[in-house]
């Protein structure tokens, strides 16, 4: 290789890998380091012990893609350099802080490409901090990398197609659930239709788990509200309303999500410009179609960018790997990049849908109760918020940290900042964009102190 530093990639998921590949097919050599132990990213997750589950077992339909997406990053070994188990904490001066064995590395880096995913968006209701209720995503981890379910008798609550692809998923593994609780009404899922004509095949796949889940029994409730989990040490049951019926369930675990919220705290400490993104009610770091942000050499791909799924992620990494050759003056075939940007302009018209069918229920953070929990790290209720809002007249979430530590916790507001944004909005009566957006703060994720104030061993892999 010439004197260059490798392109640096965060994210072994679908977005990473793709990216990885497209590096590797112009002559270039990247590092890819993930925190995860195996690749595969969220969807595609392997299991922490090999087991007798099949990939249909783990994958259901998507099964071919996850084998091939794995297969793939295989064939790279050798081409690639690849960290597993290995957290980026931190970006400084053209340089990444990386979390690996047990010390931290500095390395130099030319083009950065962040594919960092999403994780689940919550807002708190009562008892969501009980023993035994777990978010969707944490629910499916469980089973996927650890072959363990989150209770014998499982209710799923919340917004959004994962709240389906879990129960299903529980299902078939033979979990008793007892129901999936969705916060929209019925008349929303009528949006699914129009659908049918840009992803047939999802919308498809959605419409069967549903007949397979009545089929077993599972009772389907929509436009539920003021849900509450009971349990005096976990879990024992979970209470809501629909139109003016009081509604009570038995249950030992709970999973719950409202959809997901896109990590982009690294695209914060790389300088990238944000922008209000109203269908995914997230501050997004901006980026054109091909994945280059306002920063030179940073490129987005797959969730971390705006949730889009896993198609889309993989799309999306060949493309931001494609714009790094181009900008390297490297071959970039330019067809497939016309070809890729196309496909993704018509997975972003299914996400409208997706949006209408499973919309987000803003008004909970107007209804809240003062002593439900926000912020779990520092145990800041909604109405420590709401009153430190009022008693130092802020409406600025940055400023509504530094009076109630609101997003200060091990977290670092990756839970609790976008519940907080929704309640200041609420509690205001302006828009969550108005109140601006979490600062991020290195370093992302929690790690010893001993290596956030070691002097950096230095290193720029070429
Ligand atoms: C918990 C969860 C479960 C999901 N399940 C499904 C599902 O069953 N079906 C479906 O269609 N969609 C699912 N989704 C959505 C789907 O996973 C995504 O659309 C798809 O995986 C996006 O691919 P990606 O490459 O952008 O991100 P991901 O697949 O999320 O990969 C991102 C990778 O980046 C790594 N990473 C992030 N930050 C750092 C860092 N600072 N340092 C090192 N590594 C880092 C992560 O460990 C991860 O491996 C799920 C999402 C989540 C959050």
């Amino acid at each position: 290789m010439s004197g260059r530093a490798q392109p640096l990639i965060i994210g072994a998921g679908p977005a990473g890998i793709r990216a990885a590949e497209a590096l590797v097919e112009a002559g270039l050599r990247p590092l890819v380091v993930d925190e995860a132990p195996a690749c595969g990213g969220q969807i595609y997750r392997q299991r922490l012990v090999p087991d007798e589950r099949s990939s249909v077992a783990l994958y259901g339909s998507e099964a071919p893609k996850a084998e091939r997406l794995h297969r793939d990053f295989a064939a790279l070994a050798g081409k690639l350099d690849y960290w597993p188990q290995a957290l980026l904490w931190n970006l400084r001066d053209g340089k990444a802080d990386i979390a690996v064995g047990g010390a931290s590395r500095q390395v130099a880096y030319d083009g950065l490409v962040l594919a960092t995913g999403a994780t689940d968006r919550v807002l708190p209701i009562p008892g969501w901090t009980l023993p035994g209720v777990f978010t969707l995503g944490g629910a499916q981890i469980a089973l996927k990398a650890q072959g363990c379910a989150i209770g014998s008798r499982v209710v799923f609550v919340g917004s959004g197609p994962l709240l389906y692809l879990v129960a299903w998923q529980y299902m078939k593994a033979g979990v008793s659930v007892a129901a999936v609780l969705d916060t929209a009404p019925f008349s929303a899922k009528f949006n699914l239709l129009r659908g049918l004509a840009l992803e047939p095949a999802v919308i498809l796949r959605g419409m069967r788990m549903t007949a397979e889940l009545r089929l077993k029994g599972v009772a389907l409730r929509y436009g539920v509200r003021d849900v509450r989990i009971e349990g005096e040490e976990r879990v024992g049951g979970i209470a809501w309303r629909e139109d003016i019926r009081e509604m009570h369930l038995a249950c030992d675990g709970v999973g719950y999500g409202l959809a997901l919220r896109p990590e982009t705290q690294l695209a914060d400490l790389a300088g990238c410009r944000f922008r209000f993104d109203a269908r995914d009610r997230a501050w997004l770091p901006e980026c054109d179609a091909a994945g280059r942000t306002s920063v030179p050499g940073v490129y987005l791909a797959g969730d971390g960018a705006g949730i889009a799924g896993a198609d889309a992620a993989e799309l999306a990494g060949e493309r931001a790997g494609l714009a790094l050759r181009q900008d390297r003056g490297l071959p970039h075939a330019p067809e497939r990049a016309a070809a890729i940007e196309r496909s993704l302009a018509r997975i972003g018209r299914f996400r409208d849908v997706l949006e209408l069918a499973f919309p987000f229920p803003a008004h909970w953070a107007r209804d809240m109760a003062d002593e439900t929990l926000v912020c779990r790290c520092e145990e800041i209720s909604a109405g420590e918020i709401r009153r430190a809002a009022a008693h130092f007249g802020t409406g600025e979430i940055n400023r509504l940290k530094a009076v109630s530590r609101i997003g200060m916790g091990r977290c670092q507001g990756r839970i609790c900042g976008s519940a907080a944004a929704e309640l200041l909005a609420a509690e205001t009566g302006r828009s969550v964009d108005a109140v601006g957006r979490l600062r991020s703060q290195a370093p992302i994720k929690p790690i010893p102190l001993t290596m956030a104030l070691a002097q950096p061993q230095a290193e720029a892999a070429e």
